[in-house]
C-alpha cells in the first residue's frame, strides 16, 4: 500500500471539491458516503476518526456485527446491497438509509419493521436503467411514478431520492449520458411533487461525471480503501 486511508480520504474530498468548482455545483452540496464493504470496524474507526460520518454497506450479516463494534461512535449507516425479503427486518432496525429499493414490497417491509422510537428511514429508490449488463437489480422504469407514489404514502418511510449505478465499462461521455437520464427521472418526480432531495450517483471511477450531471452523494469505497480483496 503506497497512501493510506487518511491521505486517500483526502485526494476524493479533493476530488469532489474540485468537480464541484468545474461543474458549477454550490460548494459543499455532493456529500460522500464511504462504502465500507468487506473493511473491518477498525479501519471504519480510522476513517471516521477523520470526519467522516456516514458508511455504506453492503453485506447484512457482517455489517450487523460492525455496526454493534461501533455503536458508540454514532456513524450514520446506509445499505446499499441487494435486499431480500427476509432480511428487511434487521435493515429497518439497524440502518438510517437504504439506497437499494428495488420494488414496492421491499419498502413496504422496511415500512412495517421501522420501530416507533426511531425517525422515519431514509430511502433512495434503486433504479434499472437498462443498460447496465452489470448490475442485477432495480426498479423497472415504467414503474417508477407509481411505486414512488405509494411509497410516499407510507408513513415510516421517507423517500428521500433515487440511486443508480453505471455500466462500469462506458466512456465518460455515455456515463454523463448516463447520469443525466438519471436527473431527468428524478426532476420529473420533483415537478410531480414528490420532496425529493438527494441523488445517489458516482462511484471510485465515475464520480465527476456523476457530480456533472447532479448527484449529491457519491458512493466511494475503492478510492477511499483501497482494492478490495
Ligand atoms: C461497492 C459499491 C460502491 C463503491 O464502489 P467503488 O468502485 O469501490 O467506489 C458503490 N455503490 C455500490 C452500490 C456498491 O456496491
Amino acid at each position: 500500500m503506497t497512501l493510506d486511508c487518511s491521505e486517500r480520504l483526502h485526494a476524493v474530498m479533493a476530488r469532489i471539491r474540485t468537480a464541484e468548482v468545474q461543474f458549477q455545483r454550490p460548494l459543499g452540496s455532493v456529500g460522500l458516503l464511504a462504502v465500507s464493504k468487506t473493511q473491518s470496524a477498525a479501519t471504519i474507526a480510522t476513517v471516521a476518526a477523520l470526519g467522516q460520518r456516514s458508511f455504506g454497506e453492503n453485506y447484512l450479516q457482517e455489517t450487523l456485527i460492525k455496526i454493534t463494534e461501533l455503536y458508540d461512535l454514532n456513524l450514520e449507516w446506509h445499505f446499499i446491497g441487494s435486499i431480500q425479503a427476509n432480511k428487511t427486518r434487521d435493515i429497518a432496525k439497524r440502518f438510517d438509509w437504504v439506497h437499494s429499493v428495488d420494488r414496492l414490497k421491499i419498502a413496504e417491509r422496511l415500512n412495517m419493521h421501522r420501530p416507533n422510537g426511531l425517525p422515519p428511514l431514509n430511502i433512495c429508490l434503486q433504479l434499472k436503467m437498462g443498460n447496465e449488463p452489470n448490475v442485477k437489480h432495480g426498479l423497472d422504469l415504467v414503474d417508477l411514478s407509481l411505486v414512488a407514489k405509494k411509497i410516499a404514502s407510507l408513513p415510516r418511510i421517507r423517500l428521500r431520492g433515487l440511486m443508480a449505478i453505471s455500466n462500469s465499462t462506458s466512456e465518460c461521455a455515455n456515463k454523463r449520458e448516463f447520469f443525466a437520464r438519471v436527473r431527468k427521472l428524478h426532476e420529473r418526480l420533483v415537478s410531480d411533487g414528490f420532496r425529493l432531495d438527494t441523488l445517489s450517483m458516482g462511484m471510485s471511477n465515475d464520480l465527476e461525471a456523476a457530480i456533472a450531471e447532479g448527484s449529491t452523494l457519491v458512493r466511494i469505497g475503492t478510492a477511499i480503501f483501497g482494492q478490495r480483496f
